[in-house]
């Protein structure tokens, strides 16, 4: 193989990498708002309501509608399919009330894991089948960015050879297939926090699953510039005895991103994987105040860690939306901060935004 036959023009790289850049524009980050029916089920549940459609859309609109100062926060949002053809309060469709702000609009475009046979326990995860066609008709439908998350876990054998070389794989044919339809692909390898692994045992899993997502980039000829980032922060496990702090996460984590992750890749914008609202900012934190050079922006890209607070408040009532929003926006504000290594905690965090949101093997 001595070339590349050519696959994306100069104008397709060109409007890539402005998506990429735009989502993690200084001080911004990614609010993943791409829960799939069933666990937006499990966070209704916690607060007592019904998991409707018109409640998940409720609770949608309190975050999208949102001021215009969430966009100084915010720079790109991920829908699930539902969403995205659901309108706010104001009749208008959601993508618009976020493009209206100058957000970027994301889908989560996988279909779920499902497992390996013959391993402990590991999974792929599913959805190539159609994706073209999908992600031509989202990005018509106002998107500009997609999702895509693989699963792998840490504990005696695991990650298996078969599971880093498989998910790294569809990874990679996700994010060409997102680059071919004008989507910037978030890359979302995502090493669980289950077990009681030490803080070096995941940093070590952690390179070698990136190092294997690269090549497998690579090799599948995928823009890197036009891509974004999406892991776990090296962390112990949830089970470890052993406690770290928030600078020798954020040491760990950097040293494993600087040894695997391109220069080129515009950003790298965590998963809170199940640490509460609060670490999650303080590790955030950390991360941009190590010193050692990062060539890319180090930010957010959150779930739980930006809308526990706002559910707690929310708790399915009308009058509450006001103080719903204002959680959202205060832990949007914090992250802000926080991707450019300038929160500073007050030390009177709330109750709730110190609360493990951890759950034994997540799926989104
Ligand atoms: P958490 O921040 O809740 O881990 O989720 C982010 C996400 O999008 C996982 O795919």
């Amino acid at each position: 193989m001595t070339h590349q036959y050519p696959s994306l023009s100069p104008e397709q790289k060109k409007e890539l990498s402005d998506i990429a850049q735009r989502i993690v524009a200084p001080g911004k980050g990614i609010l993943a708002a791409d829960e799939s029916t069933g666990t937006m089920a499990k966070r209704l549940q916690k607060i007592n309501v019904e998991n409707t459609e018109e409640n998940r859309r409720c609770f949608r609109d309190i975050l999208f509608s949102s001021d215009q100062s969430i966009a100084n926060n915010i720079g790109g949002v991920i829908f699930f399919h539902e969403t995205l053809y659901q309108k706010a309060d104001n009749g208008k469709l959601f993508p618009q009330v976020i493009k209206e702000k100058g957000i970027v609009v994301g889908i989560k475009v996988d279909k779920g894991t499902a497992g390996l046979n013959g391993t402990n326990g590991e999974t792929t995860t599913q959805g190539l089948d159609g994706l073209s066609e999908r992600c031509a008709q989202y990005k018509k439908d106002g998107c500009d960015f997609a999702k895509w998350r693989c699963v792998l876990k840490i504990s005696d054998g695991c990650p298996s050879a078969l599971a880093i070389a498989e998910n790294a794989n569809v990874l990679a044919r996700y994010a060409s297939i997102c680059q071919q339809n004008g989507l910037v692909p978030i890359v979302e390898p995502e090493i669980l926090p289950d077990g009681d692994h030490d803080l070096q045992r995941c940093q070590y899993v952690t390179e070698k699953v990136l190092a294997a997502t690269y090549k497998a980039l690579s090799d599948h000829h995928v823009y890197l510039e036009g891509t974004l980032l999406k892991p776990n922060m090296v962390t112990a496990g949830h089970s470890c005895t052993k406690k770290y702090t928030p600078q020798e996460v954020a040491m760990a984590t950097v040293t494993a991103l600087r040894r695997t992750v391109p220069a080129s890749v515009p950003g790298i914008c965590f998963l809170s994987g199940g640490q509460s609202e609060e670490e999650a900012s303080v590790n955030l934190n950390a991360m941009n105040q190590v010193p050692l050079h990062r060539p890319w922006k180090v930010t957010f890209s959150y779930g739980r860690a930006l809308q526990a607070s706002a559910l707690a408040a929310w708790g399915g009532k009308a009058a509450n939306r006001n103080a719903a929003r204002e959680a959202f926006c205060n832990r949007a504000k914090i992250n802000s901060l926080a991707s450019k290594g300038e929160y500073k905690p007050s030390g009177s965090a709330d109750q709730a935004s110190m609360q493990s949101l951890y759950s034994a093997s997540y799926v989104y």
